[in-house]
């Protein structure tokens, strides 16, 4: 059966998804230290922000592996979804939780490149 397949890839996302559970968990007691000194306080907010980039982008990381494990249950996990055809086994090694085969997602890459829009699924960590 095709959950039966996917089984490696299965352990290996819930893995990741309950590092980055923990992870978030840690990280999400962000707060602003109160420094007398005001470059002290500018990089406190430069480390907050830096933060919260960071914890957004983990959420996102845990949003797609999810849906990733959500595409194991269906037994469609390794069907690209935009042309339907079939991820390369390489390609879910390397990114386990990639929904698009390598064409699809360069080229909806250049599509939210040209629409400004800074969300990339597969940035690396
Ligand atoms: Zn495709």
């Amino acid at each position: 059966m095709a959950v039966h397949k996917n089984i490696r890839a299965r352990n290996k996302l819930e893995s990741m998804k309950a590092e980055l559970a923990r992870e978030l968990r840690q990280r999400s007691g962000v707060h602003v230290e109160q420094a007398a000194d005001p470059m002290d306080q500018i990089l406190s907010q430069i480390d907050r922000e830096y933060r919260l980039a960071y914890l957004q982008r983990s959420a996102e990381r845990y949003r797609a592996i999810n849906r990733a494990l959500g595409r194991i249950e269906e037994g469609n996990y390794s069907i690209c979804l935009e042309c339907e055809e079939k991820i390369s086994p390489k390609r879910l090694q390397a990114i386990p939780w990639a929904i698009y085969c390598v064409s699809c997602q360069e080229r909806l890459e250049r599509l939210r490149e040209e629409m400004g829009e800074a969300w990339n699924l597969d940035a690396a960590a």
